[in-house]
């Protein structure tokens, strides 16, 4: 896990790598998703040892849909949902007596609880406003991005009293690697510019990390890309790499 040293004044930032986990096969070591084909005492050990290398009391998740909603996150979110520090990676098994929330970004100004994304090629966004203690984490892949919900989590956070917000986008799959049909390419292409991209064998492609930059800045966000493309980095999880791959995440959190 990489622990992102430019953040601080009371924040942290992490992105966690494939190691330092016990799943097996293509989920190793460290899944943090795949609930459906992970062992469950091999979820509940990784997610213990990213909330001992993160020192947070808690992790909060959310169901991701490839969606704009945001969920707001205070103490009393933390008491209905019978306390985020109890809760792991198991809970995105829907349960119908109480559902993990579905959404796609998080806010928050609870101390010790880190909002977690979790992702294999689509892009994790940590954003913090350390002076005004407000951060928030959006799951930004291609339907997000275009959807807005690098707009909708800025907006959020600055309603909670945010200012100047700095965001880092982790390991995602390249412009170089992230294919797409002609025709959708070209219809993302006119719509979001800065996604244009070609692989690096020759085909239509979208730049997600360009396009999140544009976004970023556009929303008057100072933003860094940290990490390398998953799809080309065996340290990483990527679906496009390899389909049964475990998930990655990005971590913000107020220290307490
Ligand atoms: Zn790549």
């Amino acid at each position: 896990m990489r622990i992102d040293p430019g953040a601080n004044h009371g924040v942290g930032v992490a992105f966690t790598d494939r190691w330092g986990g016990v799943s097996e096969g293509s989920l190793s070591e460290l899944n943090l998703g795949r609930v459906d084909v992970d062992e469950p005492d091999c979820l509940v050990a990784n997610v213990a040892a990213l909330r001992a290398a993160t020192g947070v009391d808690g992790i909060a998740l959310v169901h991701q849909v490839h969606g704009n909603r945001v969920l707001s996150i205070d103490q009393e979110t933390v008491r209905r949902h019978h306390g985020y520090p109890d809760r792991t990676v198991l809970d995105e098994a829907p349960d119908a007596a109480d559902p993990m929330p579905a959404a796609d970004a998080m806010v928050s100004r609870v101390g010790g609880l880190a909002l977690a994304i979790r992702v294999a090629d689509c892009l994790p966004v940590m954003l913090a406003d350390p002076q005004a203690g407000v951060i928030g984490a959006a799951h930004a892949g291609r339907n997000g991005l275009l959807c807005g919900v690098l707009e909708a989590v800025v907006a959020q956070m600055r309603r909670q009293g945010a200012r100047e917000i700095l965001a880092w986008i982790g390991p995602h799959i390249c412009g170089s690697c992230y294919e797409v049909p002609r025709q959708m390419a070209e219809e993302v292409w006119a719509s979001h510019p800065a996604t244009r991209a070609i692989t690096s064998w020759g085909t239509p492609s979208l730049d997600l990390g360009a396009e999140a930059l544009a976004q970023l800045e556009g929303l008057g966000v100072a933003a860094v890309g940290l990490d390398p493309c998953t799809r080309e980095s065996p340290e990483l999880f990527s679906h496009r790499r390899d389909p049964g791959s475990g998930r990655l995440a990005g971590l913000v959190w107020i220290k307490n």
